[in-house]
């Protein structure tokens, strides 16, 4: 869905930026409307900025996107019984690392596989 919107993004910062040009040439050009050209030279800026801000903001996304394209989960263990848990890695982890005792037979559990999962849908 996040992918999906990154055209637009590029779009809209296109129009705004296509905008802004043709504001900056009927300022300078048009004769009729010099009595406003600092207003539309403004007008302009502010459709550049946006036009700017649209742009980091949809390329900033795209980067998160494809940094969420690969969860990586970590399994947790128990040498005492069965249980199986699974949760988002975090930094440390590492397999057969011991991490307290078990939630359900107060054991020793552990970390028992790390796995990542390709999230991408293509
Ligand atoms: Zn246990």
């Amino acid at each position: 869905m996040q992918r999906e919107r990154q055209p637009k993004f590029a779009m809209i910062s296109i129009l705004l930026t296509v905008g802004a040009f043709i504001l900056f040439v009927l300022a300078t050009i048009v004769d009729s409307l010099s009595d406003y050209s600092n207003v539309l030279m403004v007008a302009g800026l502010a459709l550049l900025a946006a036009s700017w801000g649209i742009y980091f903001i949809g390329g900033r996304s795209l980067q998160r996107a494809e940094v969420a394209t690969e969860n990586v989960i970590t399994v947790i263990g128990c040498k005492g019984c069965d249980i199986r848990e699974e949760r988002p890695f975090s930094e440390g982890d590492y397999v057969f690392k011991e991490i307290g005792p078990c939630k359900k037979c107060s054991g020793t559990s552990y970390i028992r596989a790390i796995y990542a999962i390709s999230i991408k849908k293509d």
